[in-house]
């Protein structure tokens, strides 16, 4: 039976090592956050400045004390997944959520159009793996429905992050149904230390999907006057870069967007629950960024887009670019744009935070859509201003990673 409290609740690790978080009842958490923003707008009247350092709408349930607004939203579709990578996935593995007590595919539906209304423009669906859904298609199609409208503005891109496993037999598929934009996870290009980082088999037909990808990414011909326009726009591909594991492999990543038109990115490695991290594994991006340039000494970077993740890098007579993801040397916390909904509806406004709202709780209550962007809205009010620092996290407790959905 779903539980029937909001839980602004800490992860499920933490409730079963450390005392359990008392959960507060949803109309207790309503009354708290309606009183709350009546302070707020008292506050707002006496010192009208607030309202310029609240851009570009504040108003919105999406923008935080720190006048962040978050257009951003990555929404986790499962806990499962058919690889099980050494920084991800704990060596013991993970306990599952009770299939009910996951979202559906409506809940889903309806919590899209709830943060698009609010002015999410982009969504990202991950996981977990995200192709392990036999309902992927149809999830990408409505949010498809999206694009352009009926609210606001309308989404304006649709992407999935997978590891590729079964990419290469649904990618037609799911760009039918309006994919937009694809990352696919590979950490090495040696097909026995895939099986080390991954524990399965199943480099090749990762590769293989990639190209694919790619190749369906330079057919395509974005038309930016029409929202509604079909097509896969971007490939990206992850490479999470681990001393003594992987980080000999760089150069030979960097070598692929010579001819692919994709972003290859390196990830910091980050701490999660379970995944054993340590910082003599960890190679900061200034370093392989100083290996780079020894090889390519054009490499140069690209303007920072506004609410950046990653710092992009072109490199002449190279289709593709690279990028990095620095998290843990170089945070971006000032910028950034970003939430995340669990496979089990919890709404986390940071990577790196254990707190969150249950969303699904409140759905299951028969909470009206203006009583979910008040609690939205509250949850994301509460958004600190960075995450701690490199070493602090890796002390911290956080869910491990393919719980909360990358
Ligand atoms: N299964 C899909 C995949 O692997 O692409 C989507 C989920 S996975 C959790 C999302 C992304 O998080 C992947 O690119 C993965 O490499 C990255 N990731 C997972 N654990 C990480 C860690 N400890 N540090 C950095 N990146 C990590
Ligand atoms: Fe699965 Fe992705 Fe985590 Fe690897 S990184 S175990 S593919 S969820």
């Amino acid at each position: 039976m779903p539980s029937t409290s909001c839980s602004v609740a800490r992860s499920k690790s933490q409730q079963s090592s450390a005392a359990k978080t008392p959960l507060v009842p949803v109309d207790e958490f309503l009354d708290q956050v309606r009183r709350a923003k009546d302070e707020e707008q008292q506050r707002r009247k006496k010192d009208p400045s607030l309202i310029s350092q609240l851009s570009p709408s504040p108003s919105s349930p999406l923008t935080d004390s720190f006048g962040r607004f978050h257009n951003y939203l990555r929404i986790s579709l499962t806990e499962r997944c058919n690889l099980r990578c050494v920084y991800c996935m704990p060596e013991e593995g993970v306990e599952l959520t009770p299939e009910s007590q996951l979202l559906s595919r409506g809940e889903v539906a309806r919590l899209l159009e709830l943060f698009v209304r609010a002015g999410v423009t982009k969504v990202r669906y991950t996981g977990g793996e995200p192709t392990v859904r036999r309902d992927l298609a149809d999830i990408i199609r409505h949010a498809h429905s999206l694009r352009g409208g009926p609210f606001g503005r309308g989404l304006e891109s649709v992407g999935i992050t997978t590891n590729g496993i079964v990419l290469g037999r649904r990618l037609e598929g799911l760009v039918d149904a309006g994919l937009t934009h694809i990352n696919i996870s590979l950490d090495t290009l040696d097909s026995n230390k895939f099986t080390i980082m991954t524990r399965r088999n199943g480099w090749k037909t990762v590769h293989d999907a990639i190209y694919k990808a790619a190749a369906l990414a330079d057919q395509s011909k974005p038309d930016p006057s029409d929202p509604h326009q079909k097509g896969l726009r971007n490939v990206k591909v992850n490479c999470v870069v681990m001393k003594g594991l992987n980080d000999y492999e760089v150069l030979d990543f960097v070598e692929l967007t010579r001819d692919l038109p994709i972003i290859v990115r390196f990830i910091e490695y980050m701490p999660f629950d379970g995944n054993r991290w340590s910082d003599s594994k960890f190679v900061p991006y200034a370093e392989m960024l100083d290996l780079i340039r020894t090889r390519y000494p054009s490499v140069r970077p690209e303007v920072l887009e506004p609410n950046h993740t990653s710092k992009n890098y072109m490199i002449d007579g190279h289709r593709g670019r690279i990028g990095f993801i620095s998290s843990m040397s170089d945070h971006f916390c000032a910028t950034c744009n970003r939430l995340r909904i669990t496979a089990d509806g919890n709404l986390k406004v940071c990577l790196f935070g254990a707190q969150e709202v249950s969303l699904r709780d409140a759905m299951r209550m028969g909470k009206t859509d203006e009583e979910l962007s008040l609690i939205i809205g509250a949850a994301v009010m509460k958004k600190k201003a960075r995450h701690a620092g490199m070493f602090q996290l890796s002390q911290q407790k956080n869910r491990p990673m393919i719980t909360i959905g990358g």
